[in-house]
Formats: structure tokens, C-alpha cells, sequence
């Protein structure tokens, strides 16, 4: 048994020893995704979980169903019902709850969105949704709204969106998100980032993306070759929220991309019961430096209907920020942002006075 006092991101080497190797070891990536876990009552079971005995009310029928890898349920701790992991993926009655401000496009990114699946919002950079699918579904995203599957791109709609970039040569910058982008099969990835490294304006090639840390071995041989053969530098944001998300798989698999030269980068979110403490921001940052990524962002959600309820106050945020700047290097610690709808940049959410001047 693991006791529930200790931290669980201390234990994981231990946790991953001692199961049993499961197919997530041995299936491709994509029966992985396909095999992906869309049952509450399959993954609470997979963790030794009663419903019965659940300390908050469940939901069972979400227009905005669970979807979570077996790779990513592995690093949750069994018998604990509020796993930092567990509570990022789990349907709860509690988004049903309206909340004043809170809407179903809160960044109004229609309003940007020239050609379908294209947004030129920031200065010299456009953001490409290569694929609107997750591999995961986190609650509080704010696209838990936008109808996916309506919106897959067509091939037709990427060459519009190529034009627009060739047409500017002002776009330096192409960020692949989603969605996931590397939700895309790897033959239909290789097709559009070649296309996109064929354009000599483009200088950077930016990858959003969640996979790597729910599902680490999509960082396949194919996607490697595809990586290898672009002459534009590569970044990847990954997202991870939590130190309990850094296992073993996720480390080798961005082994693989820094053996490439990609730069990585970790974008967080700040989440109500999941990272709200400074040791476990703290420990993530430390956890990601020791895999290579740097800390880039810690977001203010979105205020997306549905999660109010992992909000924090700009006060909160502040707060666990300041404890951030005093535990660790300048470089290990995020900018705190909210993204604004009216402003071409993450919007810093500006400390108050300095702690020492009380
Ligand atoms: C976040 C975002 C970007 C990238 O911003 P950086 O500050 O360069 O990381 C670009 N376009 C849109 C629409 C965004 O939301
Ligand atoms: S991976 Fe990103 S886009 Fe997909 S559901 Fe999670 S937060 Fe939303």
C-alpha cells in the first residue's frame, strides 16, 4: 500500500516498478489512442475506486465525455479519489453548475479565424488547429464546447490556410495545436509540416501539444523522421500540470526529441484541488528541468462553463507565484498569464507589491 501522506510524484519510480507490465507497453500508439479508457465506471475500477463511495457527486452522461490513455491512468495513484491526475479527466457533477463569467467560447477566437482552422491573432505567429481530436479530455479545456468533430480540417481548408501564410511574409511562425496536433496519423502530419517547411519565411515550427505526457509513446520512429527532415528550428510546448505526470515513458520520449535539437518548453495550467500548492509547482519545475523542458507559461484557466470550479482568484495565482520566484532559480520559474480575448499576447497578471515590503 502507499501511504496517502506521501507526496505521490516521490514515488513513481517505485509505483511503475512494481505493476505489472500492461499493453500499454507493447500496443502502437495509435491502438493506444483507439484503446483509450471512455468508461468512468472502467477507470474507477482500473484504480480500485467504489462509486459508491465516492467523496463528490459523479456524472455519468457528459456531453463532453472522459477520454483518458492507459498510459496516463498508470501514474495515478490507486484508492485515492482526489489523484491530482484523476481529477484532470473525471466527469463530475459539479460542471454542470453555471458560473457568472463563465461562457462557451471565452476567447472568442471566431473573431480571428480567417480561413477555417486558422487563427492570426499575434504578431508575426498563426496558430494551425491540425487536429481538432485529443487523446485526452481534460475538464477544464476550454474548447469542451467547440464541436470537434464538425470542425476536422479538410485537406482543402489546410491549403487555404498554407496560402494564407505563403501570402505573408510577415509569418515567421507556424504553432501546430489543436485539438492535439500530433493527434493526426504520422503520414498526414509529415504532409503538412512539409508543406509548411517548403514556405522560407516560416522560420519556426511550434508544436502545442498534450500527447507526449498522456501518451509518451507517441513520439514514434515515423514522427522522429518527420522531425529530423525540417530545416526550420522546432519547439515543442508540452502541457503538464502536474509533477505526477512526469514518468519514466514521458522522459524517454523527449529524450528522442532532444536527441533531434527540439526545444522544449512546459506550459501549466492552474487548477483548484490538482497543482494549487507551491511544493507541487515547485517540484514540477524541478522535474521538468531534470527532462529537459523549461518552464514557458502558467495559465489563468479559461473561463470556460464547466470549471468554474478549478478556478483560483488572480490573488491565489499571485500568491503561489511569489512563493515560485522565491524557491526557484529565475528559470525554472513560469510567467503567470491570462489569455485575453482584446490583447495580441498572454497578458502577464501583474504582481502587487513586493512580499518584502509587507
Ligand atoms: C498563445 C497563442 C499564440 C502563441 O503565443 P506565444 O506568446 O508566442 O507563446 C499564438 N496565437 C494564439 C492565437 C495564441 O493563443
Ligand atoms: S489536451 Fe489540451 S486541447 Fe485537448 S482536452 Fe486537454 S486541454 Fe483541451
Amino acid at each position: 500500500m502507499i501511504p496517502l501522506s506521501q507526496p505521490q510524484w516521490q514515488l513513481k519510480e517505485g509505483l511503475l516498478k512494481d505493476r505489472p507490465t500492461d499493453s500499454a507497453a507493447t500496443d502502437s500508439w495509435q491502438q493506444q489512442l483507439a484503446g483509450a479508457c471512455r468508461e468512468v465506471p472502467a477507470l474507477l475500477a482500473a484504480l480500485g475506486l467504489d462509486p459508491a463511495e465516492a467523496p463528490y457527486p459523479l456524472e455519468a452522461r457528459s456531453a463532453f465525455p472522459l477520454r483518458v490513455p492507459q498510459a496516463f491512468i498508470d501514474l495515478m495513484q490507486p484508492g485515492n479519489w482526489f489523484d491530482p491526475l484523476l481529477l484532470q479527466v473525471l466527469p463530475l457533477a459539479r460542471e454542470s453548475e453555471q458560473a457568472p463569467g463563465f461562457s462557451q467560447d471565452p476567447l472568442k477566437e471566431r473573431d480571428t479565424n480567417p480561413v477555417p482552422g486558422l487563427i492570426h491573432k499575434y504578431h508575426g505567429r498563426v496558430l494551425l488547429i491540425a487536429s481538432p481530436a485529443c487523446a485526452v479530455h481534460c475538464r477544464y479545456c476550454f474548447r469542451r464546447h467547440f464541436p470537434y468533430e464538425d470542425n476536422t480540417p479538410s485537406r482543402a481548408d489546410w491549403d487555404k490556410a498554407l496560402d494564407y501564410i505563403r501570402q505573408r511574409p510577415d509569418i515567421t511562425e507556424v504553432i501546430l495545436s489543436g485539438g492535439d496536433p500530433l493527434a493526426l496519423n504520422d503520414r498526414r502530419l509529415a504532409e503538412l509540416v512539409g508543406a509548411i517547411n517548403a514556405i522560407d519565411h516560416v522560420t519556426t515550427l511550434r508544436f502545442h501539444t498534450r500527447l507526449p505526457v498522456v501518451l509518451p509513446d507517441r513520439i514514434s520512429p515515423e514522427l522522429c523522421d518527420t522531425l529530423q527532415a525540417i530545416d526550420k528550428k522546432v519547439v515543442f510546448v508540452i502541457h503538464c500540470n502536474h509533477p505526477a505526470e512526469l514518468g519514466e515513458a514521458l522522459a524517454r520520449s523527449l529524450g528522442k526529441l532532444r536527441a533531434l535539437g527540439v526545444t522544449l518548453l512546459n506550459q501549466t495550467v492552474l487548477l483548484s484541488g490538482v497543482n494549487d500548492n507551491a511544493e507541487a509547482l515547485s517540484a514540477l519545475s524541478r522535474g521538468l528541468f531534470n527532462v529537459g523542458v523549461l518552464p514557458y507559461y502558467l495559465h489563468q484557466l479559461d473561463r470556460v462553463e464547466g470549471a468554474a470550479h478549478f478556478e483560483l482568484t488572480d490573488e491565489q495565482a499571485r500568491q503561489l507565484h511569489t512563493r515560485l520566484m522565491e524557491q526557484l532559480p529565475g528559470y525554472l520559474v513560469p510567467r503567470l498569464v491570462r489569455e485575453d480575448p482584446n490583447i495580441v499576447y498572454k497578458a502577464p497578471l501583474v504582481q502587487a507589491t513586493p512580499a518584502g515590503s509587507q
